[in-house]
């Protein structure tokens, strides 16, 4: 037939058949897909044939139909004689275009030699791999491809069932890229663990070394020491201590220790240890330690606090000095000085008492230079009677023999009997009085004025430019606080510290002044006598302002 010369209405006709027959087609597709048909007969140029679908029974053909994996049927040509939908819908194909097509179509060149070569085997015999398709947008589906020969009765085919590995593949590459991220996690971990094993075996390293420095250098001092915790307990001695007690670490480790300190010094000795673990001053006291042989040597203790980075106390370490030697030289001293001084004081006092006669002794007769001689004689055997005295002084505080009377004291009297010899010793310099309030007292006013003189020598004494000098008293409830004020070269903290020690003078040449360091020394033990208290405020180069207070009498 020539189409060119067909009519309208003999081209519709053919159209509608063709139609007829593609409908038909298409429903033995589906019932075929369904499982309603088992077999078919196929008209073609060689006559009917008869195709019976061997794998026909339906409950396997739903199954196909259902299941996850893609499955198709391929000819020895390589055509696709049977497709599931859902290897359709991998493909992003409408069913009916899959079938017919060659199955390569759907195989990236990437994928084509491992294809050729699964295929051509997979006619011999069952063989399974991984190979990549592509629909026709070029997206590509990493599949798992199992292949089984069928043998049906027109021939050979090729069942092909595919599973699509893209979540598995993305769960894998999801595992991989998690994987590596903890290896190298690993990796780090480890790198960081040996590193920090180097730091800990450095530092277990440096500890043990400076352990060790510690210890020799502890064991080496002549010194014994210790180290003690924030809470007080005492955790290391050094040899020495063990060879001078005797005793093994047990017996005097944590707060062991008191059983050794002498009894009369215990209750000191706690109360500083005590005072220096809340407040972290530097501990300090003198003590006596129990030797092994049974006696009581004195001891200097002192303890400094380590501190952490954040200024927290870490623990302290500690040394006992032994000053019994030196203890017993300054009593061989007190006693030499308390037999020298009383020695001296006899003669002294005739001297004193010659030189009165002579300044008295035929006035008109004696030359002015013979009586300028007479004066200074008198003013260098004043001078020598209050250093003896001083001297007498110490001697009997330190037998504990200062004593006097008690009587009832008026401070403003006190003031201007002292300031009237100050002045007469003084010319040059300037004096206030500004205690002139009567204010009444109990103590011994010899004894008070020789604070209050002790006090305004020392004030003259430290302050050669500036020779204004204040004296004062004010009250403060039931106290009163006499104090004297210069202008002059003042004190550091440092130095007020030990101001008030027995013999303690500030070494400065600039400004040595004459002196012995008792007087403040024996003003300290008048004042306490007296249950006062003694003080100064001072700042270095600016003068000091030295104080007693005393309780008032009312009435
Ligand atoms: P001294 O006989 O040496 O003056 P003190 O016991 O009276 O002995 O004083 C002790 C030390 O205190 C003095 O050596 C001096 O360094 C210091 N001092 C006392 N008073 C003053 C003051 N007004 N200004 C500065 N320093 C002072």
């Amino acid at each position: 037939m020539n189409p060119a010369k067909l009519t309208y209405d003999e081209l519709l006709k053919g159209f509608r058949e063709l139609q007829f027959q593609l409908d038909e087609a298409n429903d033995t597709i589906d019932a075929i897909r369904n499982g309603q048909v088992d077999a078919l007969i196929v008209k073609d140029d060689t006559g009917h044939q008869l195709y019976t679908l061997k794998t026909a029974d339906q409950t396997y053909r739903v199954f196909i139909e259902k299941m996850n994996e893609g499955a198709v049927t391929l000819n020895t040509e390589g055509i696709i004689l049977y497709s599931n939908s859902r290897f359709a819908t991998m493909m992003n194909m409408p069913l009916e275009r899959v079938i017919g097509l060659r199955f390569e179509t759907f195989i990236p060149e990437i994928s084509a030699e491992r294809f050729n070569y699964m295929i051509n085997n997979g006619w011999e015999e069952d063989c399974k791999g991984e190979i990549l398709l592509v629909d026709k947008n070029g997206h590509l589906t990493p599949c798992l491809l199992s292949c089984t020969t069928l043998s049906l009765d027109e021939g050979l085919s090729l069942s092909l069932i595919l599973t699509d590995l893209t979540t598995q593949k993305e769960a894998e590459w999801e595992l991989k890229v998690k994987n590596d991220q903890l290896v190298a996690a690993q990796a780090e971990t480890k790198k960081l663990n040996n590193e920090l094993e180097d730091t800990v075996k450095e530092r277990t390293k440096d500890l043990l070394i400076s352990r060790e420095h510690f210890k020799l250098l502890s064991d080496n001092i002549p010194q014994m020491s210790w180290t003690n915790l924030p809470d007080g307990e005492i955790d290391f001695f050094n040899q020495q201590w063990y060879n001078y007690t005797g005793l093994r670490f047990t017996e005097t480790a944590g707060w062991g220790w008191q059983r050794v300190v002498h009894p009369d010094d215990l209750a000191v000795t706690i109360d500083k240890y005590v005072h220096s673990l809340k407040t972290g001053a530097v501990f300090e006291v003198e003590n006596r330690y129990l030797r092994w042989d049974g006696k009581y040597r004195w001891h200097l203790n002192r303890a400094m606090p380590l501190k952490g980075d954040n200024g927290e106390i870490v623990f302290w370490v500690g040394t006992a000095t032994d000053i019994e030697d030196q203890k017993q030289e300054m009593e061989r001293k007190d006693e030499f000085i308390g037999v020298a001084s009383h020695e001296l004081k006899t003669p002294l006092t005739s001297l004193k008492g010659y030189i009165q006669l002579i300044s008295g002794y035929n006035k008109e007769h004696v030359p002015p230079v013979v009586k300028q001689y007479i004066e200074k004689a008198g003013i260098a055997v004043n001078k020598l009677q209050r250093l003896v005295n001083d001297l007498l002084d110490v001697s009997k505080i330190h037998a504990g023999r200062l004593e006097y009377a008690i009587e009832e004291v008026h401070l403003r009297d006190l003031v201007a009997t002292s300031l009237e010899n100050a002045q007469h010793m003084y010319p040059q310099h300037e004096f206030e009085n500004q205690a002139t309030a009567p204010f009444k007292i109990t103590g011994n006013a010899e004894r008070l004025e020789q604070v209050v003189m002790n006090f305004i020598n020392n004030a003259v004494k430290y302050s050669q430019l500036n020779k204004k000098i204040i004296i004062k008293t004010e009250a403060n409830d039931s106290i009163v606080r006499l104090s004297v004020t210069d202008f002059g070269i003042g004190l550091s903290a440092g130095q007020i510290e030990r101001i008030f020690e027995r013999f303690y003078r500030v070494e400065d040449q600039k400004f040595m002044a004459s002196g012995l360091g008792m007087g403040l020394y024996i003003s300290t033990e008048i004042i306490n006598n007296h249950n006062g208290k003694i003080g100064v405020e001072s700042e270095l180069g600016k003068g000091a302002t030295f104080y007693f207070e005393l309780p008032i009498i009312v009435g």
